[in-house]
């Protein structure tokens, strides 16, 4: 089977690998790349549930346990209808990584379902989640492989999973997380993609520039408006900048003056009830009070206007080689994946290559993997596993201090690493984060 996703984050590694001093100064390590590439297990089971005419339904559902060398198996479901396996092994082998870099101790897994929640009703998502884990119940454990949420898959959905789990194994554990807060769940858990997004990129900006600028008065395109674009907007706007955009898959929405966290809160709550962008700035007249406009059918990078910062925070290759080539000329300097694989192979090229033919610093633009600059929800999974597993609850400053340090330390080992091994000929332009990523995040996984 044709699997184009897999194979474009498989290359992406690869060629940071091969490209880099790794193999020639530590030969042992090359001979890892091979065996962390096959999905220690894949798990394919058939879910089925009664719609709410009566009639049955059927369809497939995934588990890969890709690595557990490092910890339990842990990433996210997704439920959505694009999901097949070569996206899943895709998300999978990206999240051995990316949890890697968090520095925690964890595996790395994805799984899903194939199926279109936006046109079922709150029961027969009940039914669908009851089904699904029914069978992934024997799969799973708080030391085995802990899922989470992803697209499709929200605090309504943990829950309905987490009470199935419960059910049909007659047990309570961690075994799951973005759980609700009075069950067992994490403060600063919803948040932390989103936020850690925005940490990871204030720390490039601040290496950068030497301290000298911020995310005050930048302006920051931003794509998705679901959970990651929600709150890696209202954190951008905390910091002082400007949020110009967000999208869903139908269409963009454009603020010259920026994006508020009115609005923002406005759409956290009619995307739950599955409404559409174009419906939510129809039905909430402060949409048109700040003159926010909407665009049928387009993403917002080539619509955004000048911007600082762009942050992919939708869903895979959201970024064409057009797109990718657009936002450079439009100016921007730093932008950072809050989904996974967020670029096309095209746009990673054009990123960095206006980074490395740069002539100085100031001039490169700057491209942060997802594995790298979306780490910080599943970090703040790990820190919900250490909670349940402590019988104890941090506050909301000590998650919020810790994911701040997990991703400054982060950036620091794709730096590192970068700088060790990514071979660069040119040193007056900034590391790879790109090459960083995949250097340290492999060398972690490699050494377990
Ligand atoms: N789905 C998220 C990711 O892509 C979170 C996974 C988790 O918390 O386990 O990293």
């Amino acid at each position: 089977m044709a699997e184009p996703e897999f194979q474009q984050a498989y290359q992406e590694i690869v060629s940071a690998l091969e490209e880099s001093t790794l193999f020639e100064k530590k030969p042992e390590y090359k001979k890892v790349l091979p065996i962390v590439s096959v999905p220690e297990r894949i798990i394919q089971f058939r879910v089925t549930w009664e719609d709410d005419n009566g009639v049955q339904q059927v369809a497939p559902g995934y588990r890969v346990q890709y690595n557990s060398s490092k910890g339990p198996y842990k990433g996210g479901l997704r439920f959505h209808p694009s999901v097949n396996l070569s996206i899943l092994k895709f998300l999978g082998f990206e999240q051995i990584f990316k949890n890697a870099l968090t520095g925690l101790d964890m595996g790395g897994a994805k799984g899903g379902l194939c199926v279109d929640l936006k046109t079922k009703s709150d029961n027969e998502i009940r039914r669908i989640c009851y089904a699904f884990m029914r069978e992934l119940s024997h799969h799973i454990g708080q030391d085995t492989d802990v899922p989470a949420g992803d697209i499709g898959v929200g605090g309504r959905e943990i829950g309905y999973l987490f009470g199935a789990y419960r059910s049909y194994r007659n047990s309570w554990e961690g075994v799951l997380t973005g759980k609700g807060l009075n069950w067992g769940g994490s403060l600063i858990r919803p948040e932390a993609t989103g936020y850690g997004c925005v940490y990871f990129t204030q720390a490039m900006i601040d290496y950068a520039t030497n301290g000298k600028e911020s995310f005050q008065g930048k302006r920051v395109a931003i794509s998705g408006s679901g959970n990651v674009a929600q709150f890696a907007a209202l954190k951008a706007i905390e910091l002082g900048a400007i949020v110009v955009s967000l999208s869903d898959s139908k269409g963009c929405i454009i603020s010259e003056d920026g994006i508020t966290s009115e609005h923002v809160a406005a759409i956290a709550e009619a995307k739950i009830k599955f409404k559409s962008l174009e419906q939510i700035v129809g039905e909430y007249s402060a949409f048109a009070e700040n003159k926010v406009k909407y665009i049928a059918g387009a993403r917002p990078w080539l619509n955004a206007g000048a911007v600082d910062i762009a942050l992919p925070c939708a869903t895979q290759n959201e970024v064409s080689g057009d797109e990718a080539k657009g936002l450079i000329a439009s100016g921007v300097k730093f932008v950072s994946e809050g989904s996974n694989m967020g670029c096309t192979a095209e746009a990673l090229q054009a990123f960095e290559t206006a980074r490395s033919s740069a002539k100085s610093p100031n001039e490169a633009v700057w491209y942060a993997v997802g594995k790298a600059a979306n780490c910080g929800g599943v970090a703040c999974s790990g820190l919900e596993m250490a909670q349940n597993s402590q019988r104890r609850r941090w506050s909301r400053d000590d998650v919020d201090q810790a994911l701040k340090k997990i991703m400054v330390n982060c950036f620091n080992d794709c730096v590192k690493a970068a700088e060790e091994y990514s071979n660069e000929p040119n040193q007056n332009t900034l590391p790879s984060i790109v090459k960083g990523a995949n250097i340290a995040g492999f060398i972690k996984v490699a050494d377990a």
